[in-house]
């Protein structure tokens, strides 16, 4: 049996987010990097930390170009550990920040090349009854040749009663939807609800919803109109914003309805 200290050595880390810290390690077998994250399950009797291993397990079958690869995991002192493939392009928040103090703009194309990656690892975590839960800007991960890739999915289920998601629910919850805000059930189509946040801050580099308090992005996510996207975008796209940003969840698309949209349509076959 394996241990993450005798496997990986680590290198640094990377950062923390909602769940726990990132690091960067090296597989002292294949020499390469990875991205280790760590999660605090202290508080959890045995047997569901097992619980929590197994289910994070599970996500090692999923595959597909556009998912981050999950290498495995361990469970130790208490600590769980998922060690996946490290992304060295950086994630798109930091991109969408860098495009925004350069005060330039991402094109059409380039969004939508990104989005339609994303769309499509979506609907192939869908189709296996898998909620993401947790798509976002810094999920999000720009790999050689422009290709992008859905990280962290799946997880956020798992972790829900941690400690750590108890203690460090600091970041600004920007992507709920407004069922999630009305304490209806998350579904595939609040998924899709975050996608169209993700595709708002791609073409306006600045959250779809903010407001300084929780209540007051609640009130704007259930009631608020979002400003529309720059005018040099085409019709089309500022269509598909609207439709995924759509309040009423029942009228929000499918992430495999929005595929079939035929601006959408036109453009996979454009990047094929
Ligand atoms: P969050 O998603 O809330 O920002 P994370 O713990 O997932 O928090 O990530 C923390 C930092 O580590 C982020 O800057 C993210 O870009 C980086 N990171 C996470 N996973 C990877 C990965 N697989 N490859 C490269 N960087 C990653
Ligand atoms: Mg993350």
């Amino acid at each position: 049996k394996t241990n993450y200290q005798s496997e990986y050595k680590e290198i640094k880390c990377i950062g923390r987010g909602n769940f726990g810290s990132a690091f960067l390690v090296q597989s002292r077998t294949d020499k390469n990097k990875y991205v280790a994250k760590k999660i605090t399950l202290g508080q959890l009797p045995e047997k569901e930390q097992q619980n929590a291993l197994m289910e994070v397990n599970l996500l090692r079958y999923l595959d597909h170009p556009n998912i981050v690869e999950y290498n495995g995991s361990y469970i130790e002192d208490g600590i769980l550990i998922i060690i996946m493939e490290y992304c060295d392009v950086g994630d798109l928040s930091y991109h969408i920040r860098k495009k925004k103090k350069a005060d330039e703009n991402f094109t059409e194309e380039e969004i939508l090349h990104w989005f339609i990656q994303i769309s499509m690892a979506l609907e192939y975590i869908h189709g296996r009854k898998v909620l993401h839960r947790d798509i976002k800007a810094s999920n999000i991960f720009l790999t050689g040749n422009n290709t992008v890739k859905l990280g962290d999915f799946g997880i956020s289920r798992v972790l829900e009663n941690t400690s750590d998601a108890a203690q460090t629910c600091v970041g600004t919850p920007y992507y709920l939807s407004p069922e999630v805000c009305e304490n209806k059930p998350y579904t595939y189509k609040s998924d899709v609800w975050a996608m169209g946040c993700v595709l708002y801050e791609l073409c306006c580099l600045q959250h779809a919803f903010s407001a300084d308090s929780l209540l007051g992005l609640v009130y704007k996510i259930v009631q608020d109109k979002h400003s529309p996207i720059p005018d040099l975008y085409s019709e089309d796209l500022r269509k598909i914003v609207e439709m995924l940003l759509l309040k009423d969840s029942s009228e929000r698309p499918l992430v495999s309805q929005l595929l079939l949209t035929p601006y959408i349509k036109q453009k996979m076959e454009e990047f094929i």
